[in-house]
């Protein structure tokens, strides 16, 4: 079963006269559960092909299909709808609301995809137990340290129980220990949901922990999967 399925993928950026050809006919697909790492040098197009994937932007050419569903076929509300239930998105810089406590960035998903405050509450207390910070649920992002404020963000990322998650350098603020403890937790919470998870990293050595490699260079991909050692 293929969460997606990337075909002939092309991005072009017109920027003036110059023409950047980020990706170039780009195609793979992605199984349901399967944990996914992207490699590539500085500006060769990880955050690109991670907003193509989740439908933040258009392609110049070639399909991006999400559980059978082409995105270049939906609306942008149809878009938004689809990303809130069932994508989670983990970025740098956590993105949290800086005015509302971590329970409530945590249910801020499921309140928004309809769910009543009190059902969105428990469930985001109980990601956020999970992710052991039950004892700061009242406290401002501000409040925070950056691997907390890292964890709130994989919470929230987690509440919807999304198919996929994308996560754009999600450890590339933080120092090495707090990177490789936040990385851990990440992993481990989508293997125990099953979620297939595409991580843009500069990181080898967390790129070999996962179960397939994609390497953008010069617009082109290499894939790399890994043979299981269990
Ligand atoms: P990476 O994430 O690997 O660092 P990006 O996907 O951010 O790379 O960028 C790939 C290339 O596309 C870079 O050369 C960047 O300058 C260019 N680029 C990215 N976004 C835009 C944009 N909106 N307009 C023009 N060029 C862009
Ligand atoms: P930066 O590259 O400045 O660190 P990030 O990669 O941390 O920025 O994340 C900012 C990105 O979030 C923007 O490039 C934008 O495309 C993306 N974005 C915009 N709207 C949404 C949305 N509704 N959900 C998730 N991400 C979004």
């Amino acid at each position: 079963q293929d969460v997606l399925v990337v075909k002939d993928l092309s991005k072009t950026y017109h920027d003036g006269e110059n023409d950047t050809d980020v990706l170039v006919d780009v195609s793979f697909s992605v199984s349901a559960g399967q944990q996914v790492a992207v490699l590539g040098s500085s500006g060769s197009g990880k955050s690109t092909l991670l907003h193509l994937l989740g439908g933040l932007d258009s392609p110049s050419g070639g399909d991006v299909w999400f559980k059978n569903q082409r995105l270049s076929e939906m609306s942008s509300s149809q878009l938004a709808t689809l990303r809130n239930r069932d994508m989670g998105f983990i970025y740098q810089f956590h993105h949290l609301l800086a005015e509302f406590s971590a329970l409530e960035n945590v249910a801020m998903p499921l309140m928004i995809g309809g769910a009543s405050s009190s059902d969105a509450r428990a469930k985001a207390k109980a990601l956020l137990d999970q992710v052991g910070l039950s004892h700061r649920l009242t406290h401002l992002p501000s409040a925070l340290s950056g691997g907390e404020r890292q964890r709130v963000a994989i919470a929230r990322a987690l509440v919807t129980q999304p198919s996929l998650v994308l996560a754009d350098e999600p450890t590339g603020n933080l120092d090495h220990q707090t990177g490789e403890e936040v990385y851990a937790m990440l992993t481990q919470l989508s293997q125990q949901h099953g979620t297939t998870f595409i991580v843009v990293t500069h990181d080898r050595s967390l790129a070999a922990r996962m179960d397939r490699t994609l390497t953008i260079q010069n617009g082109h991909l290499t894939d790399t999967a890994k043979e299981h050692i269990t």
